[in-house]
């Protein structure tokens, strides 16, 4: 567990839990709209495109907030997450196409022999100073330290539970690591001395050594503070490789890009698709997808293998914390898929894909 920095005071812990609510309560800030911008962008941030989208209401979540925070003091979640020791081996073998679970949305990708890791959140708390948010259920089964040198972090978006200071400092120490990041973001890494940054926008691509990195689009929001909601962009990623590509779905709520990415850059060998966070419906709907449209986002990318994410490791929402896979298993079924493809990990499980 991290200790608490020296930026941590009472007041600013304060700030930190009133602003959050506050993101919550006035999410709306007048964009003017400029119309050379990609319909994406704002001019002065950024916005989700797809015609079905439309955002939670704002009195809704606030009292969804207020609710939890009292049900949470009285509910105590029991349900045990399955974790398995981490096997290093598998991953270190760098001739080995791997993929880990290290926990929520954090997985370890080998890939044709580059080491890929997605959205590091290694600390106990996922908020404002790990200290406000939502605290960590299961462990992770690994250290930072014992992992191998990682290549290349694909970042979604600048939500604490995606993007943690602690865990970037820790792995920006290697100078050969490389940080995709969504546009916006850039200034942030850079303000902590964060090098090799790839800032991108949607439907950005770049080539990387034998790879070509894809900025995809997510259906989510971004915000760390009240002050800059969706002032940062938020993504999915695909990679490609010579022979295997695999994408990254981040966060992200069911719309249409999902088929057009697995159009224009399916089929995917793997797939990395979030699950959980999903109740109640008219607050997470809007950003998150349910474990059903999950199932519906792996067919939409056209791909073979799924890894579930963002579950079981965070408690985030109203559904209890082993829900979603058994939603999402009984959706498998219900369409006669393959069940060995799209199998929950456990947490610090590798499988060969
Ligand atoms: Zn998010």
């Amino acid at each position: 567990m991290f200790k608490l920095g020296k930026r941590f005071n009472r007041r600013s812990f304060f700030r930190a839990f009133f602003g959050l609510v506050l993101t919550y309560i006035f999410p709306w800030k007048v964009k003017s709209l400029t119309s050379a911008l990609p319909p994406h962008h704002t001019g002065d941030g950024f916005r989700n495109t797809d015609p079905n989208f439309k955002q939670a209401d704002g009195l809704d979540v606030f009292n969804w907030l207020i609710s939890r925070g009292t049900r949470r003091s009285f509910s105590k979640e029991t349900a045990e997450i399955p974790s398995t020791t981490f096997n290093n081996i598998l991953v270190e073998n760098v001739n080995t196409n791997s993929v880990t679970w290290i926990g929520h949305s954090t997985t370890l990708v080998r890939c044709e022999k580059k080491l890929f890791l997605t959205d590091p959140v290694w600390s106990e708390t996922a908020g404002p100073y790990n200290l406000v948010g939502a605290k960590r259920y299961t462990s992770e089964t690994i250290s930072i330290e014992q992992l191998p040198d990682i290549d290349i972090i694909l970042i979604s978006h600048n939500h604490y539970d995606h993007l943690d200071l602690n865990s970037v400092l820790s792995f920006a120490k290697n100078k050969k690591t490389h940080f995709f990041i969504p546009l916006g973001l850039k200034e942030w890494f850079a303000d902590y001395g964060i090098q090799n940054l790839h800032e991108m926008d949607w439907w950005q691509e770049e080539t990387f050594g034998s790879f070509k990195i894809v900025c995809t689009p997510a259906q989510h929001f971004s915000g760390r503070s009240p002050f800059d909601r969706n002032n940062t962009l938020w993504s999915s990623w695909a990679v490609i490789g010579k022979e295997k590509r695999f994408y990254f779905g981040g966060d992200s709520a069911y719309f249409s890009g999902f088929k057009q990415i697995g159009e224009k850059y399916g089929p995917f060998q793997l797939s990395l698709i979030p699950i959980g966070a999903y109740l109640p419906r008219n607050i997470m709907g809007p950003v998150h997808v349910d474990p059903k449209e999950a199932v519906q986002a792996f067919l939409d990318v056209n791909s073979q293998m799924m890894l579930p994410i963002h579950w079981g490791t965070f408690r985030m929402a109203d559904e209890p914390i082993d829900q979603p896979p058994k939603d999402f298993l009984a959706e498998v079924e219900k369409r006669g898929l393959n069940w060995n493809a799209v199998q929950p990990f456990k947490i610090g499980e590798t499988k060969i894909w």
